[in-house]
């Protein structure tokens, strides 16, 4: 398969929180990928901007290092990271002081694209949009892209749609979320609306229940007092979780064009019905013989913040009314793994009698690890002995349909940062859309805080806490079981 690269206009990049942790680990390797690739024009200049005292010399050694330690193999080809170095410099700027702004502004170039990612704490987001307007750098043909956490509650989500929306209209303002970004989550929408075979029956009629899966094998490391301010419903279901679900839930847009999708994505937020409290699972991981439990990692013996979250949600329209979506999240489960699992009904009537068993079409939409699909079809079991059915997966693992070059595939910021320059703004997030989530996510949490409820701790290397399988069996159904 030899894939297509289009390369984007010349553009200037300017990365506020150049010397970060984000943009060392996926901004700065992603955009020398995209250069590797052939898709960036000579013409592309980044900027890496913060505090530090450096010069471009300086940064462009940090940038060294972020490529050798995480570009992956090409990261060995000396002679790319030089040619793609003289594409980067640097300015220190203070957000919230006056230094280095006009140097910022003599280095970008009028007549192109330019882009400034805030890579920082959303607590300076304020304060570069206002100096961006200030020292002209909010024109028309300015973009700013901003990280998550989008927020912390709906009040805070308008404050900050708010302050941007005072120097910058909706279309220059990208919100990432970065699963959006991922190869599978846009081919579930090629899947869905590419083809006619799956369409048809993705409805309450067909659809037995979906459930949506993001486990982690990692605890909360050293972001553990941020983590704790948040858990598992801001951290991961408002928003990434979320935008799984919408894609899933949609209506087919009428093109594949940002706002026509994004209003369908929103129309599956608006559904959404509140949630019962017996329909959610809280869990906090456990101390275990050789490693600390939550509260010990996030130094607070009292934290009641869950470090895992099972919801069994409805949404209320015709195509989904009676078909429940299920959604776990967590930390330090079994394995690293995402997917997104849609179990169509039993046929309707067995011709092969009982002794055939239960039998049911499951497509598993893999987002992590080895990124692919497999739809369960039942089948004859061969050999003598009569009828005995069984269900086999057509495996759809990318890297073996698609050859390597699947397996190197974009990742997802990277294809982002291209989205951005390009002007597409169909990845990323709507600010009625992040309000949207907010509004829904916010009541679930008063409810915890006025029911004071205490999340139930799990083992460590587990599915979760017991709780999230009753949550399932209690209906008749099960987790798909957890697969690295
Ligand atoms: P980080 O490692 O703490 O880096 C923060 C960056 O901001 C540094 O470059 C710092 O450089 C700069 N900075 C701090 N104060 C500044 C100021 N007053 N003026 C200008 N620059 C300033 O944070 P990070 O992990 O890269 O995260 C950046 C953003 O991405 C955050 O919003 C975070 O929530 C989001 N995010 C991060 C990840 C991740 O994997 N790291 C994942 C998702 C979202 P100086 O100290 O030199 O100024």
């Amino acid at each position: 398969m030899v894939s297509r690269v289009i390369p984007v206009d010349p553009f200037d990049l300017v990365i506020f929180g150049g010397t970060g942790d984000l943009a060392r680990r996926k901004i700065l390797p992603g955009l020398f990928r995209r250069f590797c690739a052939g898709q960036m024009p000579p013409e592309a200049q980044i900027i890496g901007a913060a505090r530090s005292e450096l010069d471009d010399e300086g940064y462009r050694d940090f940038v060294r290092d972020a490529i050798h330690e995480f570009a992956g193999p090409l990261s060995e080809d000396d002679a790319q990271i030089d040619e793609f170095l003289e594409r980067v410099g640097y300015v220190a700027i203070d957000a919230k002081g006056e230094g280095g702004w006009e140097e910022l502004k003599s280095r970008v170039r009028d007549d192109l694209v330019h882009a400034f990612y805030f890579s920082v704490a959303p607590a300076l987001f304020g304060d570069i949009a206002e100096r961006l307007h200030l020292h002209g750098l909010a024109g028309d043909e300015s973009r700013i892209v901003v990280e998550k956490p989008f927020g912390k509650d709906l009040d805070s989500a308008k404050a900050l749609n708010a302050t941007l929306a005072k120097h910058f209209h909706e279309q220059q303002i990208y919100r990432i979320d970065h699963y959006l970004g991922k190869e599978t989550v846009q081919n579930l929408m090629a899947v869905r609306f590419g083809n006619v075979l799956f369409e048809p029956l993705w409805n309450a009629q067909y659809v037995d229940h979906i459930q949506i899966t993001v486990a982690e094998t990692v605890g909360v490391g050293g972001r553990g007092s941020y983590y704790d301010a948040s858990g598992a419903m801001r951290d991961m279901v408002q928003n990434h979780l979320m935008q799984l679900l919408c894609l899933i839930a949609m209506e087919p847009p009428a093109k594949f064009d940002p706002d026509a999708v994004r209003d369908e994505k929103l129309k599956v937020i608006r559904a959404l019905e509140p949630v019962e409290p017996h329909h959610i699972v809280r869990g906090q991981y456990d101390k275990s013989a050789n490693s600390q439990g939550y509260r010990q990692d996030v130094e607070n013996p009292r934290s009641f913040t869950e470090s895992f979250l099972a919801l069994k949600l409805h949404i209320s329209n015709w195509r989904w009314a009676g078909t429940p979506f299920y959604l776990r999240t967590g930390k330090k489960l079994k394995a690293r793994t995402s997917e997104i699992v849609v179990v169509f009904k039993d046929a309707p009537h067995s011709i092969f009698g009982a002794d055939a068993g239960r039998h049911r079409n499951v497509l598993a939409i893999r987002l992590q690890p080895n990124e692919g699909m497999t739809l369960d079809v039942t089948i004859k079991e061969p050999g003598p002995g009569g009828m005995r059915l069984i269900d086999v997966p057509l495996d759809m693992t990318f890297a073996d349909a698609l050859g390597p070059e699947a397996e190197q595939a974009t990742e997802a910021y990277e294809r982002l940062i291209m989205d951005v320059i390009r002007g597409n703004q169909t990845l990323f997030m709507r600010g009625d859309e992040v309000e949207a989530a907010w509004a829904w996510t916010d009541p679930i949490i008063a409810g915890w805080t006025a029911r004071s409820d205490v999340p139930k701790p799990y083992d460590q290397g587990g599915s979760g806490p017991e709780d999230s399988m009753m949550l399932m069996h209690r209906d008749g159904r099960r987790w798909r079981e957890l697969k690295g």
